[in-house]
C-alpha cells in the first residue's frame, strides 16, 4: 500500500478471480468460461464495428437493448446494459443499500458480494446455508434488508424454484431483492418474467458463460422502470460508456443466434450429467448443480491436495479455502474431450492415494 492510499479503502479486501495462467496449458475448469467460441455472427458483427471504434459507443445500448428487450419479452426501459454483470451488481450495491439499508446474502455464495458491500461501505449480514448448502427461504422474509441471491448458488450450482424466489420478493415489498441469474441458461428457472409483477425485483444476467463472451464483458440488469433509472444515475455518475461498441455489437450477434446458445447449453447438460455419474462412480459426492459447473468432494482425499494433484496434471479447477468448503472443489463442465481428461486425471490420483 503506498501512503498515499485512502484510509477509507485501508482494510478492503479485493475480490481474487480464479487463475488465468499463460505458464502451460492447462485443460481450463476453473473459472465457468464456455467451453465454445463465441458464435461466428458475434465475431463477424465485431469486426465490422471494429472499423467505428474512433466513434465513443452509444451509453444507451440502444439496439442492443432493443434486441434484449425482444429476446427477454421486456422493454427497452426494464434494462440496463453493463461491463459484465460485476458491474450491475456494483450499481445494485451502490444505488440500493447503504448503512439504513444493509445487505443480506449466503454465507457461501459469490465471493464478489461481501467486496462490493465493503467498497461502498455498506454493512451485510450473511445468512447460512442449510446443512446440504441449500437455501432456506425463509430466512430471507421481511429482512429489511436488500437481499442478493445468485440462483443457481455459486460455487454450489444449486437452485431454488422460480416461485420460491417469488415468495422471497413478495415477503420483502419495501426492499429490492436481487436474483444473480449469471447460470440460469443451464437448467434453472429464471425470474425474469417476474420482473413485470414486482417493482423490488432486479434480475441480473450475463453473456459471459452460456453465450460465450465472458472475455467481451456483457450483462444486465432488468427491472420495474424505476429501479433502471436509479441504476442509470449511477451509471451515469461513473461511466456513460460502460459497453464498448465492439462488445455492444458482439451481443446483438449472439442474441441474432439463439439456436447457437441453445445447443451450447444442452451440450454442456449432458456433459454435466456425464461428468457427475462418472464422478459418483469414483465414490465423489456431487451437489445437485443446474448450473455450468459441480460442486465435489470425495472421502478419500483433502479438496486442496486434489486441486494441487489435478493442477500438476495439468487440469485447472477452483478450490476455496473457506473452512465451510475446503473439501471440496467447484469444476467447470466443459467439453467431453476436457471432461475426459479430468476423469482420467481424477482417476490415476485416486489409484495414486490408495
Ligand atoms: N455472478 C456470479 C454468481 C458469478 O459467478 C460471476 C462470474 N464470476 C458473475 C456474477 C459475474 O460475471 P460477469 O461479470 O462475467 O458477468
Amino acid at each position: 500500500m503506498s501512503r498515499f492510499f485512502s484510509e477509507k479503502y485501508s482494510t478492503l479486501e479485493p475480490y481474487a478471480p480464479g487463475e488465468q495462467p499463460k505458464d502451460a496449458q492447462y485443460v481450463k475448469l476453473n473459472t465457468n468460461e464456455s467451453p465454445f467460441p463465441p458464435s461466428p455472427r458475434a465475431v463477424r458483427a465485431a469486426a465490422e464495428a471494429a472499423q467505428r471504434v474512433q466513434l465513443y459507443s452509444d451509453p444507451e445500448c440502444t439496439a442492443l437493448r432493443a434486441k434484449l428487450a425482444e429476446v427477454c419479452g421486456l422493454s427497452s426501459e426494464e434494462l440496463l446494459i453493463t461491463n459484465g454483470s460485476d458491474e450491475i451488481l456494483n450499481f445494485a450495491f451502490m444505488a440500493f443499500c447503504d448503512e439504513s439499508t444493509p445487505a443480506a446474502f449466503p454465507d457461501i455464495t459469490y465471493g464478489f458480494y461481501p467486496v462490493f458491500a465493503q467498497i461502498n461501505h455498506v454493512p451485510y449480514a450473511e445468512i447460512p446455508l442449510r446443512e446440504d448448502f441449500t437455501v432456506n427461504v425463509s430466512d430471507y422474509f421481511g429482512l429489511g434488508r436488500t437481499i442478493f441471491l445468485a440462483n443457481p448458488n455459486a460455487p454450489t450450482g444449486i437452485a431454488l424454484r422460480a416461485a420460491q424466489i417469488e415468495e422471497i420478493v413478495r415477503a420483502n415489498p419495501d426492499n429490492v431483492v436481487v436474483i444473480d441469474e449469471a447460470y440460469v441458461d443451464f437448467g434453472a428457472e429464471s425470474c425474469l418474467p417476474l420482473v413485470r409483477k414486482y417493482d423490488n425485483l432486479l434480475v441480473a444476467q450475463t453473456f459471459s458463460k452460456s453465450r460465450s463472451l465472458a472475455g467481451a464483458r456483457l450483462g444486465f440488469g432488468a427491472g420495474n422502470p424505476a429501479l433502471i433509472r436509479d441504476l442509470n444515475t449511477i451509471k451515469y455518475s461513473t461511466n456513460p460508456y460502460n459497453v464498448n461498441s465492439i462488445t455492444a455489437a458482439m451481443g446483438i450477434g449472439v442474441l441474432e443466434d439463439e439456436d447457437y446458445t441453445h445447443r451450447n447449453c444442452a451440450a454442456i447438460m449432458d456433459n454435466r450429467a456425464y461428468t457427475v455419474s462418472s464422478l459418483k462412480a469414483l465414490g465423489f459426492s456431487v451437489t445437485d448443480s443446474l448450473s455450468n459447473f459441480i460442486f465435489v468432494r470425495n472421502e478419500r482425499i483433502g479438496g486442496e491436495e486434489l486441486y494441487r494433484k489435478l493442477r500438476e496434471r495439468g487440469v485447472l479447477v477452483r478450490h476455496f479455502s473457506k473452512p465451510a468448503i475446503r473439501d471440496y472443489n467447484r469444476i467447470t463442465i466443459g467439453s467431453r474431450r476436457q471432461m475426459d481428461l479430468l476423469l482420467e486425471a481424477v482417476s490415476a490420483i485416486l489409484e495414486e492415494t490408495t
